[in-house]
């Protein structure tokens, strides 16, 4: 069994961290999120919500029920098991159906500031769910963007993820004051803890910091990737689930939202590509350290592709020239859009792409060469692979 104590909170110069320990198989450990003093009033320390989100993966990987030594938001737990466990479990045949046993059970409401929040990482999805909320009024106009280091910069976590936190961060910081709006920072070791892969595990990382500062957000949106109709139940593609996870692990205090789902990764693209400010801070890169970077973007990675054909099929392309290689894409554009067709597990975003890119007139002669050129390739680094 899993057990969670307390949350205890310390107070530094500039940070504080709330903390809260945990026994697993006799062995004690803690799980911390360190955030700016300014935010500690916001910081729910009565209830357990925002570990047992961050540590449900961990029981559903060992099979180890959860008791709980503190109160939990009586909604969440509802969520969790009627709804939260059994989803996973379906989508995931590795984790184990678990049970949360709770002391407490609360139904008090923390928020005290009625303001909405959303993550912010200056990519697609975050952009599109800040500029689709532009006309909304409090308690539902976003007043905050959050940045969290729980994984989105190293799965595994440790020092070389806090300092891509730290780098990417600069860039958010910038667009965040342009437009007139505060980031609050929440690091944690959380990746250390659950040592599992971030793409299997991230929606839930991500929450576990918003139900850190229920006493600040009433309303917080979710950047998905998806859109409505993706909905399915994909162990590859988690992100298809977010719909029915995601609202699922509000509280009392606090409504969660899976924002854009309206739109299709091109109408996102398309979306932002209205708004100037966006010209010199898109950053889609999974490449955060590439050596000898001239631009924010590698312009070479799978998501650095992908973007520019979006917005070279867009029309749009040159008004991100100062945050991608223009000159390098326009060079190996069929190379690019045969590398798209000839990838052989296509995401929903590829599929969708190439039909936009069809309905363009950007699959020519030139294009076909180039996917048999890249399956080629593709099929050699499989061969070298078996025979090493
Ligand atoms: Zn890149």
């Amino acid at each position: 069994m899993i057990k969670i104590f307390p949350p205890t909170i310390k107070e530094g110069k500039k940070e504080c961290i709330i903390a809260a320990e945990f026994e697993l198989e006799g062995r004690r450990e803690e799980l911390w999120y360190r955030l700016p003093n300014e935010y500690k009033p916001y910081i729910v320390t009565e209830q357990l919500d925002a570990f047992v989100i961050a540590l449900l993966f961990l029981g559903l990987k060992t099979g180890q029920d959860i008791k709980l030594m503190a109160p939990i938001s009586s909604r969440l737990f509802y969520s969790i098991k009627h709804y939260i466990i059994d989803a996973l479990c379906l989508v995931n045949s590795a984790y184990t159906k678990i049970k949360i046993i709770p002391t407490t059970l609360s139904t008090l409401d923390f928020n005290t500031r009625g303001v909405a929040g959303t993550g912010l990482s200056c990519g697609i999805d975050s952009f599109a769910s800040y500029y689709d909320h532009l006309d909304d009024e409090k308690p539902y106009k976003i007043e905050y963007f959050t940045f969290f280091n729980v994984g989105s910069h190293g799965d595994f976590g440790g020092e070389k993820a806090r300092m891509i936190f730290k780098d990417r961060f600069e860039n958010v910081q910038t667009f965040a004051s342009e437009v007139g709006r505060e980031v609050i920072t929440i690091d944690s070791n959380l990746s250390e803890i659950l040592g599992m892969k971030f793409q299997e595990t991230y929606n839930l990382r991500t929450i576990s910091c918003v139900l850190i500062l229920q006493k600040l957000f009433k309303n917080y949106y979710y950047a998905s990737g998806t859109r409505f109709d993706h909905f399915s139940f994909n162990k590859d593609e988690i992100a298809d689930l977010d719909m029915l996870l995601i609202p699922n692990l509000s509280t009392e205090s606090t409504s969660i939202f899976v924002s854009a789902l309206k739109y299709s990764r091109i109408e996102r693209t398309d979306l932002i590509s209205r708004y100037s400010e966006t010209y010199k801070y898109l950053d889609v890169c999974t490449h955060p350290f590439e050596k000898n970077r001239s631009y924010l973007n590698c312009s070479k990675c799978y998501k650095c592709k992908r973007t520019m054909l979006t917005l070279e099929a867009l029309g749009k392309l040159d008004l991100y020239s100062g945050v991608f290689d223009v000159k390098r894409f326009r060079k190996e554009k069929y190379d690019y859009i045969g590398w798209l067709l000839s990838k052989e597990k296509k995401l929903t975003l590829d599929k969708e792409l190439i039909i936009f890119l069809y309905s363009r007139n950007m699959i020519n002669s030139k294009v076909h060469f180039y996917t048999i050129k890249n399956a080629l390739f593709r099929q050699k680094m499989m061969l070298k692979k078996i025979f090493r």
